[in-house]
């Protein structure tokens, strides 16, 4: 139990704790007093306290909920053991345990691990391993990226610059990141419509583009790649479902054009599943949507089922012989928290109940369950969009969205939820009950209406 009250906390913590992207001085938080399954038991600075589904499951990553049995012990119990050693020199069972069911569970052809300690860094890794592959390779001066306008690959340096370069997140910053490439945003996808249906049937439906709009588009990243071939490193992307750059689901076609075009002209394809890993879009990984194997792969969020930080990069051989065969013969790079035994043990619990508890079964029920509770928030005035796609649910706005009133009129229903720019979006744990959906749906509907109308 925490010592101190909400109000207390939240008067402390302001001005001397930052938040993401939030002034020390902006809206005050909310306090966590409490989580369990997919509950958070929230205070205010007023005193007042709510009991709130997580519909953002901590952004994408507490797939299992909180205070999960399996997860705590298998934390407690490598606890027992050792909290963290140095990899450098060293290996443990939770490292070589987890990179193997990683290798199994990623698309066939990746089969080499790098443990990162943050989505970010993971990506920092794959984009120097691209550049150390083409230099090793005799294209030294192949080192920029192309990336796609909209997407999102964190906040570190490497990874912001093959960020969106217009979107305000970054903007204070070109003289960190190096002038990227970009590509227009592919053209957007919707689900193919299906009434009920079995899990295979659900998650088997396909995403459906404007085929014009596809042969235009893959006109344009053909026309790109062969203009710079000479130097470009690799091409980096989200695949088919862009996450913090707008919640935005494009055709699949796209991405497997980038494979094709990557390897007609030896650019390697840097595929980010930091977001989409794990089942969150209806497969096990975004990329089989296009059944696409990429040279270099990220996850993270959700590895761990939310409880610590860690993420993965994942190489085919082709990539890592090119090194090893290399002067330098390493990828260089090494954080003092790699492979932290803790992060491992916990990945490897949450990577097996995610197969023993079913993720199809339960992404295609919330799948089914949040297309119905948000169908209503589509004859709101203020909203011109709702789109599902697997276990995440989008509400888009014609207008940037009140956050803390909106926050606030949805905690009032019962749900947490964290919206940005002109989204309502939601990614609810897997392990949320059809009751828990329908409040999420009701909550997001309701805020929307009450706040936006
Ligand atoms: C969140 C995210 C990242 C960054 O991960 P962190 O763990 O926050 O560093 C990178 N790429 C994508 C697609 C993400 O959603």
């Amino acid at each position: 139990m925490p010592s101190m009250t909400a109000s207390e906390l939240i008067g402390r913590d302001r001005g001397l704790l930052w938040h993401p992207y939030a002034p020390l001085d902006g809206d005050a938080p909310y306090a966590v007093l409490g989580a369990s399954g997919v509950r958070l038991d929230l205070g205010d600075a007023q005193g007042s306290r709510f009991e709130a589904v997580d519909a953002m499951s901590s952004w994408w990553s507490a797939v299992h909920g909180y205070q999960n049995p399996t997860l705590d012990r298998a934390l407690l119990e490598q606890a027992g053991h050792f909290c963290h050693v140095m990899f450098g020199g060293l290996t443990h069972e939770p490292a070589v345990r987890l990179a193997e069911k990683l290798v199994a569970l990623t698309p066939e052809g990746l089969e080499h691990v790098f443990l990162a300690d943050s989505g970010s860094v993971s990506v920092e890794v794959a984009l120097k391993l691209a550049v150390q592959y083409q230099r090793a390779g005799g294209h030294g001066q192949k080192t920029k990226f192309l990336a796609l306008r909209g997407g999102y690959h964190g906040d570190t340096s490497g990874a912001m610059g093959v960020c969106d370069p217009v979107d305000g997140m970054h903007s204070d910053f070109s003289s960190l990141v190096a002038g990227q490439l970009f590509l227009p945003r592919p053209p957007a996808a919707r689900r193919s419509e299906i009434a009920g249906g079995t899990v295979g049937e659900v998650l088997s439906q396909e995403l459906i583009a404007d085929p014009g709009e596809v042969a235009a588009w893959v006109a344009t990243l053909e026309e790109t790649v062969a203009r710079h071939a000479s130097e470009l490193a690799a091409i980096v992307v989200e695949p088919v479902l862009q996450g913090a750059g707008g919640m935005y689901t494009y055709a699949p076609e796209c991405l497997a054009a980038a494979r094709r075009v990557a390897t007609e002209h030896g650019v390697l394809l840097i595929v980010d599943e930091i977001a989409t890993g794990f089942g969150r879009t209806g497969k096990m990984f975004a990329c089989e949507w296009a059944g696409v194997v990429p040279d270099i792969f990220c996850v993270g969020k959700a590895l761990t089922g939310g409880y610590l930080t860690l993420a993965a990069m994942l190489c085919t051989s082709r990539v890592a012989d090119v090194i090893t065969r290399s002067p330098l013969r390493a990828l260089m790079h090494g954080p003092t928290f790699m492979a932290n035994p803790l992060a491992c043990a916990v990945a490897c619990a949450s990577l097996d109940l995610l197969v023993s508890q079913g993720w199809q079964g339960q992404v295609s029920r919330i799948q089914s369950g949040l297309a119905g509770a948000l169908a209503p928030a589509m004859a709101l005035e203020s909203v011109t969009d709702v789109r599902v796609l697997g276990a995440v649910g989008v509400v888009e706005l014609d207008r940037p969205v009140d956050v803390p009133a909106v926050t606030r009129a949805a905690l009032e229903r019962g749900v947490w939820i964290r919206p940005f720019r002109n989204l309502v979006y939601t990614m609810p744990p897997y392990i949320s009950t059809a009751a828990d959906i329908a409040t999420i749906g009701a909550g997001i509907t309701g805020a929307v209406g009450q706040v936006h109308g």
